[in-house]
């Protein structure tokens, strides 16, 4: 490109927003093709023929091997891999990195080959960030790590984001997507969001529609209310406290708040009955309106308590927030459509369970497992009644089923799914996006419909299938919402799914990364991908840098947070450094050429560990005979081993095969094929998993150091001592309370379904319904108050309907009130203090969400799907960004 031309063509790239003519010079950008768009369709054409390409090329093992003997073979193989190289070499010299790819010389295998690969992928893609910054019109270079939250939403507008080509109008263009400097929405939150490592308590206070009364715990305000933090003493006491009075209501505050409800929700005859579909209104014909007030929000819920059924759809961001925050929900009724700002409403979107759970009103939803979680978790809504059009299509076995497919097959719409990743928090919204959100749901009714009708006529008219999709709609309106929690081993659930390989100070240095990125994310309210995305976590791990400023450079970009923390950051990987490593472990770094890492202080272990060596050891059995090359990696050089092969073969296995080997060193009858090789390898790197409750026989350890309180060994071995006691304690302790909570259980469910039944009646005798409640807040000028709250052992009238299908409660006395009482500390054991563990172990446990929660102790990414095919995971660069959900498609 000479540089007339470049200028033409950066001219079209970032033009200037009020320039009208700016289509002018798009055959320049990408000569051969229409646009920009022509050029992305054709090279990801490409990138998918020679992806499928390559996925049926027979596959590594015996097949190769088969086909790899037939020198036609060999020999193309051979020229399509000169072909790919040289062409890698190419894009890599064209963005300035080291590219000798080819040069089997200069390389001494695939390893480094895909270390290249690899740092020359980051190079370019910093380059596509930095240029995309530059289109969004961040400079980079200028601009200061601010602290989050204090600079006004920046909004760009050029060529490239600018809708439509034809027009050109102002009009058309619309806001990035990708917002970079918005306010934070949490500071806006009435209530601070809770990102405690302790399991979440529903939001609930008041409960619409009940036939089981809420219990108690959550409608004393004066219990609920109570935090840890408020009470006036030091913080490990007001915890201990608050944990003490909070016991007797555990097994409520986990339990779905309308378990009950659903568990007794019964299908009534039109549900189940042939439907005639509905057409939906053509979107430009129906009214759509933005919800952002109390008022609003209340007359909607009117509107909707009149219904038999309503779609919703929310939408979700998960990038700058610990938790993830709901940004807005679509609710389409058959004549209206509603957009409503679930940030600004945040607190009061409560008064929507009036509708939410009431049974005689179907809610219409489309793949609504994470839209449960999100509702519950951050707006304290339920559903009772919930037909998901994803389980339908799923029952239908339709094609595929993604909304974008049902919108197609029902109603011939084609979807754009262009805004399905937007950061849902800009405001004002665009009306792009608005128009994106409604379409979300607008159609749904109708769907709805004919999804009914044809799981009927699929069945010959009986019920069957449709019951079935209402009963797995069911199940999902049954979800709860579990928090994320930290424990000790939840960085092993991470690292486990990777699949990657660490020696023992990696894998140390990645659990200290975890913990940190863990901790840090609570703090800030930032998703953990922010903190530090996995894949320079695993990077960190993986090298170790010896200095910060090699922390700095295993990112790229840099996140703020590690950038603002390097040097803890780097304590970190230090503390890391100084874990002794496996012997196998040692040979293994060796065996790639690298120094094992230095370790000084350490040389005595743990009495009963003899796996692990230290460099003094490693000394005396075979430094040797092993002479450690410093730095190979990248030397220029073919590494030389002038070491006795006899000595060393069990420990030091030459790489003599690779996936870049010329066939002349393959066909030597000295070399191994490569099967055996590989066998070679793994047999090489076991280790006896029993080998640190073997007698010692290579490391001697000093009496004397054994008993010595200031030796490092007399250290270890004690905490060892410890940590076994109170494992010992731990595991009576659990047996104990196993024992002691079956008893209690009985007797409480026979009190709990008395106060139950009492508790009801009272709740039928005049009591505001949450409309009376919610029209009496808009009164006064205090228009945010939440009045509701104040409503204390409070269940609106249940409707008429309802009861209908449901249970009707015996009658008897109202219960006598029970006014709070201050907690007795004389009752409390204050031995946990002094470190003992407390007799009887009721102990507040932050693993503890719900008693299924030790059950599913799935990472969140795994949970379970009713089926396969649903859903799309995150690509694994967008795995980070928040907790892992397994997206409906649409
Ligand atoms: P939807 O139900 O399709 O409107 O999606 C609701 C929310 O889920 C969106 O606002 C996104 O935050 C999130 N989401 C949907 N699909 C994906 C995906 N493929 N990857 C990541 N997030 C997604
Ligand atoms: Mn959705
Ligand atoms: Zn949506």
């Amino acid at each position: 490109m000479d540089s007339s031309k470049r200028k033409d063509s950066s001219n079209t790239v970032f033009a200037d927003p009020n320039s009208e003519n700016n289509d002018e010079g798009k055959e320049d950008l990408c000569p051969g093709f229409k646009d920009a768009d022509a050029f992305v369709k054709y090279g990801l054409g490409a990138v998918l023929s020679a992806t499928k390409a390559s996925a049926s090329l027979p596959q590594t093992g015996d097949e190769y091997d088969f086909y790899r003997s037939f020198p036609g073979f060999q020999e193309f193989c051979e020229r399509q891999g000169d072909k790919l190289l040289q062409g890698m070499s190419q894009i890599m010299q064209h963005h300035g990195c080291r590219s000798h790819m080819r040069d089997r010389n200069k390389l001494t295998g695939l390893e480094e080959r895909f270390d290249l690969v690899v740092d020359s992928n980051d190079v370019i893609l910093e380059r596509v960030g930095i240029l995309l910054d530059e289109a969004d019109g961040v400079n980079r270079s200028q601009q200061p790590v601010l602290p989050a939250g204090f600079q006004a939403p920046k909004i760009v507008v050029s060529s490239w984001n600018r809708k439509g080509s034809g027009s050109g109008s102002r009009s058309e263009t619309f806001r990035l997507l990708h917002a970079k400097n918005i306010v934070r929405p949490q500071l806006k939150f009435r209530e601070k969001v809770d990102n405690s490592n302790t399991p979440f308590v529903p939001k609930i206070f008041i409960k619409p529609n009940a036939v089981k009364p809420l219990p108690s715990y959550f409608t004393n305000k004066q219990i609920r209310r109570e935090r840890p933090e408020d009470l006036d003493v030091p913080a490990a006491l007001a915890d201990f406290i608050h944990q003490q009075r909070t016991q007797e209501h555990v097994e409520d505050m986990f339990s779905h708040p309308y378990q009950y409800e659903l568990d007794h929700f019964t299908l009534t005859e039109s549900l189940l009955s042939k439907p005639q579909p509905l057409m939906y209104k053509p979107l430009d014909e129906t009214k759509c309106s933005f919800i952002e007030t109390l008022e609003d929000l209340v007359a909607l819920n009117e509107k909707l308590c009149k219904l038999s059924e309503f779609a919703v759809d929310l939408e979700h961001h998960s990038y700058r927030s610990f938790l993830g925050l709901t940004c807005l929900m679509q609710i389409s009724t058959r004549d209206e459509d509603f957009i409503i700002d679930t940030i600004e409403l945040r607190g009061e979107l409560y008064i929507l369970n009036e509708a939410f759970t009431d049974p005689a009103i179907v809610k219409i939803f489309h793949g609504a497992d994470s839209d449960m979680e999100w509702l519950q978790r951050d707006l304290g809504l339920y559903v009772v009644n919930l037909f998901d059009t994803h389980q339908a299509s799923r029952a239908l076995n339709l094609a595929r089923h993604s909304l974008d497919h049902l919108l197609k097959h029902y109603c011939t719409v084609e979807s754009d799914k262009r805004y399905q990743l937007a950061d849902w928090r800009i405001r004002p919204l665009p009306e792009e996006m608005v128009q994106y959100a409604r379409s979300d749901t607008h159609f749904l009714p109708y769907i709805y419909d004919c999804v009914r009708e044809q799981l009927l006529d699929f069945n010959h008219g009986q019920p069957g299938l449709l019951q079935c999709v209402w009963n797995k709609s069911k199940d999902i309106s049954l979800k709860k919402y579990m928090k994320p929690i930290f424990t000790e081993e939840s960085y092993l659930e991470l690292q486990r799914k990777q699949k990657r390989s660490f020696n023992t100070q990696q894998l140390t240095a990645f659990r200290l990364l975890f913990a940190w990125r863990d901790k840090l994310a609570r703090q800030e309210d930032e998703s953990t991908g922010f903190v530090l995305p996995t894949h320079m976590m695993n990077k960190i791990s993986e090298e170790m840098p010896k200095e910060p400023q090699g922390i700095i450079a295993c990112c790229n970009p840099v996140p703020p947070l590690v950038r603002q923390q390097v040097n803890e950051l780097h304590l970190l990987v230090q503390q890391a450094r100084e874990m002794p490593l496996l012997k196998a472990e040692i040979a293994a770094q060796k065996k790639k050429g690298l120094t094992p890492i230095k370790k000084a202080d350490v040389t005595l272990f743990g009495p009963h560990d003899t796996s692990r060596v230290s460099e003094s050891d490693l000394h005396n059995c075979s430094t040797d005979e092993m002479p450690i090359k410093q730095g190979m990696l990248f030397a220029e050089d073919e590494p030389k081993m002038d070491v006795d092969e006899e000595n060393t073969s069990g420990l030091v296995a030459k790489a003599k095969i690779t996936q870049f080997e010329e066939p002349e060193t393959q066909n030597d009858p000295e070399s191994l094929p490569v099967g055996q090789m590989k066998a070679r390898r793994i047999i090489e790197s076991f280790e006896n998993p029993f080998r640190m409750y073997l007698p010692s026989n290579n490391v001697h350890i000093s009496k004397n150091a054994k008993f010595d309180p200031s030796s490092k060994i007399f250290e270890i071995s004690k905490r060892w001592k410890l940590q076994s006691i109170e494992q010992q304690q731990k595991e009576l302790d659990a047996k104990k309370k196993a024992k002691e909570e079956k008893k209690e259980l009985s007797k409480k469910v026979a009190d709990e379904r008395k106060k139950a039944k009492q508790s009801y009646q009272e709740s039928l005798q005049n009591v505001p319904t949450v409309r009376e409640q919610a029209a009496e807040s808009v009164k006064p000028g205090t228009k945010r108050e939440r009045v509701a709250s104040d409503v204390g052992e409070s269940t609106p009238k249940p409707s008429k309907k309802l009861l209908k299908s449901a249970e009707k409660p015996e009658k008897t006395e109202p219960p006598p009130p029970e006014p709070f009482k201050p907690f007795d500390y004389r009752k409390s054991d204050l031995k946990v203090f002094a470190g003992n563990k407390p007799t009887d172990n009721t102990q507040f446990d932050p693993n503890r969400q719900s008693n299924d929660f030790r059950k599913k102790k799935k990472p969140k990414g795994q949970k379970s799907n009713s089926g396969g095919g649903k859903s799309m995971s995150y690509m694994a660069g967008k795995s980070d960004r928040g907790f892992k959900h397994n997206w409906p498609k649409r």
